[in-house]
């Protein structure tokens, strides 16, 4: 990844967003947040994974309320969205939300503005300007069919940025973040792209609505990765019709495909071919399952065959490769094993296994 943009960090109750602080994975609940309980279950699942931030819908005042128990109980800081309703962002500050997502362009009456960037001000409560190509103000029309060309767009998205962002700086507000986004990524990362030297707050990215996990994930990390790589972005979001543990899954996983000092595991897998003699898909099934416990960079890789298997997976640190009836477990293309079949995936299990209780012993300590 080239050096990233310079911005001003920002903090999201203990997570530093910006500045030097590393790329934050962040996700959003799913559950009704009238459930508390549901919501607090979902939130202990993303901690499980690793994720940093969690963004709660607000969209009621009985959700409001629910903030109160959700924010008490959450291992997680807590961002609440809030869309048009001015007095749901004053009830979730009052439940001590660590960051509000909310649009100050979207309230009409400046008053209404002054009270929540008062109040945020002196909680320390950072606001999310979200912009989303989707949904603006005087949006470009779209014409006979055709969608309104990409410059006039990203023209738009910045203006209302910086719409939002000077409402929020003339009343001294400045814990600001801000997002551009739009469902297909041309639009989403020329928009980055475009605000990215106009402003010194850090940047949220995301492709809004980017679909079920197989297309938006490779919308998400063409959107995401693309910008990671010219060093814009502090904080991003994966947002999948499905679990939002994937959602953070795959943020990490774009994370760690773009850096040269990945900070989790990397599994490597054959594609398979004519050569396979095993059940080779519920082998890299066990072991993708099992790697989510390493908070270590290490390649672990399992490989069809034993002909080009362990050649193939030499720069993995740990693997295996099957064969007829029997495979070989190898670390770094060293032969250290050869097992029957079905006693192949539980050997590199063992090996795993110790690596993730090391892991968890140096956490612990
Ligand atoms: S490791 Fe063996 S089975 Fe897998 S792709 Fe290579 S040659 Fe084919």
């Amino acid at each position: 990844m080239r050096p990233r943009r310079k911005c001003q960090p920002v903090r999201v109750g203990d997570v530093i967003v910006g500045g030097a602080a590393p790329i934050v994975v962040q996700s959003m609940t799913k559950a009704d947040t009238r459930d508390a309980a549901a919501t607090l279950e979902e939130i202990a699942r993303l901690k499980d994974v690793d994720c940093r931030i969690v963004r709660v819908a607000v969209p009621t005042r009985e959700a409001a309320e629910a903030m109160i128990e959700i924010k008490r109980k959450s291992p997680l800081p807590i961002i609440a969205d809030i869309h048009y309703d001015y007095p749901l962002a004053l009830l979730a500050m009052k439940a001590g939300v660590d960051g509000l997502r909310l649009n100050p362009g979207n309230i009409r009456d400046p008053d209404k503005v002054k009270e929540i960037t008062a109040m945020a001000k002196e909680r320390d409560i950072p606001i999310r300007i979200g912009v989303n190509s989707g949904s603006l103000p005087g949006r470009p029309k779209e014409g006979e069919g055709r969608r309104p060309p990409l410059d006039q767009v990203v023209e738009a998205m910045v203006s209302a940025a910086l719409g939002h962002i000077r409402i929020l700086e003339s009343l001294d507000f400045n814990q600001i973040k801000v997002s551009m986004k739009a469902s297909d990524p041309p639009t989403m990362i020329a928009a980055n792209r475009a605000i990215a030297g106009k402003i010194y707050y850090p940047l949220h990215l995301g492709v809004t609505e980017a679909g079920p996990p197989g297309t938006g994930s490779v919308k998400s990390a063409v959107g995401i990765g693309v910008l990671l790589e010219e060093g814009i972005g502090d904080t991003i979001r994966v947002s999948l019709a499905g679990d939002s543990v994937q959602e953070v899954e795959v943020g990490y996983g774009i994370v760690n495909a773009l850096s040269e000092k990945p900070t989790g595991p990397n599994l490597i897998a054959c594609p398979m071919c004519g050569r396979l003699e095993i059940d080779m898909l519920p082998m890299v099934a066990e072991v993708e399952k099992a790697l989510k416990k390493i908070k270590r960079p290490i390649n672990v890789s399992v490989m069809g065959c034993v002909v080009n298997g362990p050649g193939e997976g030499q720069h993995a640190d740990i693997g295996i490769a099957g064969g007829k009836g029997k495979g070989i477990l190898f670390k770094h293309g060293k032969i250290v094993g050869t097992f029957p079949e079905k006693e192949l995936v539980p050997a590199l299990l063992r090996e795993l296994d110790a690596i993730a209780r090391e892991d968890e012993q140096k956490l612990a300590s």
